[in-house]
């Protein structure tokens, strides 16, 4: 079985638009517990592999097959640090970059709005320096007055974006997913 609900929803996104397929690459950020690594892992096959990062701790996949094709780091996405360990165990252009990252609910929906809209900021600097031409972003974000910004940041770097509400996500009525596919040119890591 998947560990989360979340896992429906990254099936969902990707029977829409194909985010994933066999033999990619994928950086799944905020992945704990780890229902989209399942998913990915599978949809990436035997010759793909898939590095997922979250603040908590990822057990490793029941499933030993799919977790030969599982690397799991701790860490923060805000941090530099982080974003550097992660490029480090990508080794090299990757094709898809998938962000579930959520913050911590406070209750006020401004605030987790704002932050909501920052790790997916986040998300999208870092799929910048990792995804190679061609390659996939997914990013989710709770609905919001800046959001139409963020969506024209990544329309500029991708031949087309989509905006969707899975049905596995339909109680949280206020959270979307951009589908980012096909980046137009190549990674651009600073300092270059
Ligand atoms: N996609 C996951 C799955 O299928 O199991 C569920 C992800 S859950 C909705 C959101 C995750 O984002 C949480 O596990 C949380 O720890 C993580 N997260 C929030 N802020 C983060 C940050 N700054 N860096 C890394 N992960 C973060």
């Amino acid at each position: 079985g998947y560990r989360s609900r979340a896992a429906y929803k990254l099936k969902q996104l990707d029977n829409l638009e194909n985010v994933i397929s066999g033999g990619n690459t994928v950086v799944d950020l905020g992945a704990a517990p780890g229902g989209w690594l399942q998913v990915a892992a599978e949809k990436v096959g035997p010759p793909g592999s898939v590095i997922g990062v979250d603040l908590q701790r990822i057990k490793d996949l029941e499933d030993a097959t799919l977790d030969e094709r599982v690397e799991t780091l701790r860490g923060d996405m805000t941090e530099d640090k982080t974003r550097e360990r992660v490029i480090d165990a990508a080794g090299g252009p990757v094709d898809a970059v998938v962000s579930d990252m959520a913050p911590n609910m406070s209750g006020e929906y401004s605030l987790d709005q704002a932050r909501s809209l920052y790790l997916a900021r986040q998300a999208f600097e870092t799929a910048l320096e990792l995804l190679d031409t061609g390659g996939n972003f997914v990013v989710k974000v709770f609905e919001g007055p800046d959001v139409d910004d963020f969506r024209a940041d990544i329309e500029d770097e991708f031949q087309y974006v989509r905006a969707t509400s899975p049905k596995a996500s339909r109680e949280e009525s206020s959270e979307i997913y951009f589908i980012a596919k096909g980046r137009l040119t190549a990674p651009v890591r600073p300092g270059d």
